[in-house]
């Protein structure tokens, strides 16, 4: 099927896109890689008047590594960040999760801003930012906010981008010392979506016990989960099992036509087990 007739722009600047947004209303959305909006529009699962491309405004496609942070900019593709020492250096977490979104095709026009705005809970790359604290810069009518991960993403699809609002950059924090990270999902087919999958950082000290322990789950909820209890379990210096139980036993995993439930729940402990014992090994080279 084709999408309804709609109108295309290509504002230059954010101040441009801002205002066709606020001048269109609900009558606009934002299109940045495609590959969640245009199957929708061409499903005619939705439709809009006007479509706001960002990807001729300059700034948005830059990955900058300063100290302490990678910026990712919203249109960077998610192969490019993929691609980037500075990613693989600054912040490896969302290199190792990258690989994991759909086949290469997807990746190649899919961009790391539109998975996050778009919010899909299966995804990979909002449990990575959960995980890490990172903070999202948006731009709208009435100016800059920053956003802390953990206050991003409200439900399925729904994210604390305003009425008129872009989200700019990601801010992915990097981790000094002795660290690992993992990701790890089970999927029915490689390339789908996760059923269930973990995004997990260690830190260790030099007794190589765990001092740090961030982990982001994917696919269990509506919205991306951070296992807080977990997190605390295993730096107060439970076992990897037992931290992996902790993370499946606080969350409540929607059953549908994919897995039930309990099969989610299961698997849950699966991945973060796996997840913690691959970032724990990677740690102690
Ligand atoms: C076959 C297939 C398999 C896939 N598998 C996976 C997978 O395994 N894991 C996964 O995570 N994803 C998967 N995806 C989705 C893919 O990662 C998308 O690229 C991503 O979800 C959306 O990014 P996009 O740049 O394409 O955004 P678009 O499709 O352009 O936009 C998606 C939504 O986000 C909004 N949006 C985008 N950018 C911004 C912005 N900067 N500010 C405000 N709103 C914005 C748009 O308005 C729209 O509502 C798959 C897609 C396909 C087609």
């Amino acid at each position: 099927m084709k999408p309804r007739a709609f109108q295309y722009h290509a504002p230059e600047s954010v101040g441009e896109a801002v205002g066709l947004l606020e001048a269109h209303g609900d009558d606009a959305k934002v299109l940045a890689g495609g590959q969640s909006l245009v199957p929708m529009l061409n499903l005619r699962l939705t439709s809009f008047e006007h479509l706001v491309d960002l990807n001729r405004i300059a700034g948005l496609g830059t990955i900058e590594r300063s100290s302490g942070t990678v910026r990712v900019g919203a249109v960077v593709r998610q192969a490019a960040a993929e691609r980037s020492p500075d990613v693989a250096v600054g912040a490896p977490l969302l290199a190792r999760a990258l690989p994991h979104i759909g086949h290469f095709q997807i990746r190649n026009r899919g961009t790391v801003g539109g998975s996050i705005a778009h919010a899909d809970p299966a995804s990979e790359l909002p449990a990575v930012a959960l995980a890490l604290d990172a903070t999202l810069e948006v731009s709208g009518p009435a100016g800059v906010r920053i956003i802390a991960a953990d206050e991003f993403f409200l439900s399925t699809w729904e994210t604390a981008i305003g009425d008129g609002e872009i989200l700019i950059s990601v801010d992915f924090p990097s981790w000094g010392g002795r660290c690992g990270f993992a990701v790890e999902e089970i999927a029915r087919r490689h390339g789908d979506f996760a059923l269930a999958g973990a995004a997990v950082g260690v830190g260790l000290d030099e007794d190589l016990r765990v001092v740090r322990c961030a982990i982001g789950l994917f696919g269990v909820g509506s919205t991306p989960v951070r296992a807080h209890d977990a997190e605390v379990a295993l730096t107060g210096g439970a076992s990897i099992g037992e931290a992996a139980a902790l993370a499946a036993a606080d969350i409540d995993p929607p059953g549908d036509v994919h897995a039930t439930a309990m099969y989610r729940k299961e698997v849950a402990a699966v991945v973060v087990r796996r997840a913690l014992a691959a970032a724990i090994e990677e740690a102690c080279l």
